[in-house]
């Protein structure tokens, strides 16, 4: 079809092509011959799959075949073209935010507590895929949130087995540290041949101190030994290298244990610890913290036991406290505010009945 009125050809449509398009009435204006000269290119684009190349190709017969050359039709046809170019990109998006949501719901499930972090991971996730970014951006920061989340999961999981392990009003380890940290000490102890001693510290008339001056000043008392404790164990660790731990094992009585410290070095420490106690002016506070009183003394007695001397072939965390215990019973019976070192000639119904305890 000749039409000197029309505009000239494109300088890519060879005489051949153009005449071809001429005949299907495709308009000479460049926007919708370029645009199929730019779908039939693409056929060598080595990016596009078989799939996509045959949908472009589809899409190229379906607009020639309808003779519709509006300017809606080519809308459309930018669209269409556009959404096949995108397709493997929005399925992959599609699964990975799917498999993005499937963990966060897990979670969610898994770490109720950590709520309002799940969701703003949730939120970014989501925000990170609907950028429009490339998808190794968009993937990268996804991972980048599920690592910090992670980092934050594995923090709460080392505070949440400190809290385990940690006595509440004092702030040193409790029963269930005790029976940890003793159980491996004492394994270690075996199978090196090391001493292990164990202190058990009782705090004399405590329940009279309770009397006196009530149980919010006996948690204060409580805790000031706690502190006392943990400076005990503080120093011999700086100075002998003695990994000495100290756990509150219930109520008004504490534990020591001493790693590669035989029984004559235990009671000696033993005593400056008694002392050290014995010495302290306890302060007295006010529900306002203000201090009511002060110099008030708070007497200790300990018993010491040694795991191989003391418990021979039953070398375990049960003889050790059981024969620590005994010896406490023994200074208590002795007249308390003092150290005792366990005596295996003394059986515990002699003290029971010396000490006037049940
Ligand atoms: P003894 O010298 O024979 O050890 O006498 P005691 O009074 O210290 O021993 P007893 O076993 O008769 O009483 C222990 C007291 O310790 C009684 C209890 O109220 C007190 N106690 C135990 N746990 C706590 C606590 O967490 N806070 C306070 N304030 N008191 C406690
Ligand atoms: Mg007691
Ligand atoms: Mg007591």
């Amino acid at each position: 079809m000749k039409n000197d009125t029309q505009p000239p050809r494109p300088a890519s449509c060879s005489e051949h092509l153009c005449a071809t398009l001429d005949r299907l009435g495709v308009p000479r204006e460049s926007k919708w011959r370029g645009l199929i000269l730019y779908m039939r290119s693409i056929k060598e684009y080595d990016f596009l799959d078989a799939a996509q190349k045959e949908l472009i190709q589809k899409l190229v017969v379906s607009v020639l075949k309808g003779k519709d050359f509006s300017e809606a039709r080519f809308r459309e046809l930018v669209r269409q073209n556009e959404r096949i170019l995108h397709d493997p990109w929005r399925r992959k998006m599609a699964a990975t935010l799917k498999e993005t949501a499937k963990l966060v719901g897990e979670m969610y499930q898994l770490f109720g507590r950590r709520r309002g972090d799940v969701e703003d991971l949730e939120a970014t996730t989501v925000q990170a895929v609907e950028s429009g970014k490339e998808i190794e951006e968009v993937i990268g920061n996804i991972r980048t949130g599920f690592r910090d989340m992670l980092a934050i999961m594995e923090k709460d999981v080392d505070i949440l087995q400190e809290l385990s392990l940690t006595d509440a009003l004092t702030g040193i380890g409790n029963r269930r540290a005790f029976d940890q940290l003793a159980g491996e000490a004492l394994e270690t102890a075996g199978r090196l041949h090391d001493p292990l001693s164990l202190l058990m510290i009782d705090i004399d008339h405590f329940k009279v101190f309770n009397d006196e001056h009530g149980h919010r000043i006996g948690d204060q008392a409580l805790a000031t030994v706690g502190s006392l404790l943990k400076d005990f164990a503080e120093d011999y660790a700086t100075k002998d290298g003695v990994n000495v731990t100290p756990t509150r094992y219930g109520g008004e009585e504490f534990t020591v244990v001493l790693p590669g410290v035989a029984k004559e070095q235990a009671g000696e420490m033993a005593d400056i610890l008694r002392s050290k106690i014995g010495r302290y002016h306890f302060v007295i506070r006010d529900v306002g913290g203000q201090i009511v009183s002060s110099g008030i003394k708070i007497k200790v007695s300990i018993g010491v036991a040694e795991l191989l001397t003391d418990c021979g072939m039953a070398a375990d965390l049960a003889h050790l406290v059981d024969a620590a215990d005994k010896a406490l019973y023994q200074a208590k019976a002795q007249g308390r505010d003092r150290v005792c070192l366990y005596d295996p000639s003394l059986s515990s119904e002699s003290l029971r009945k010396k000490n006037g305890r049940a």
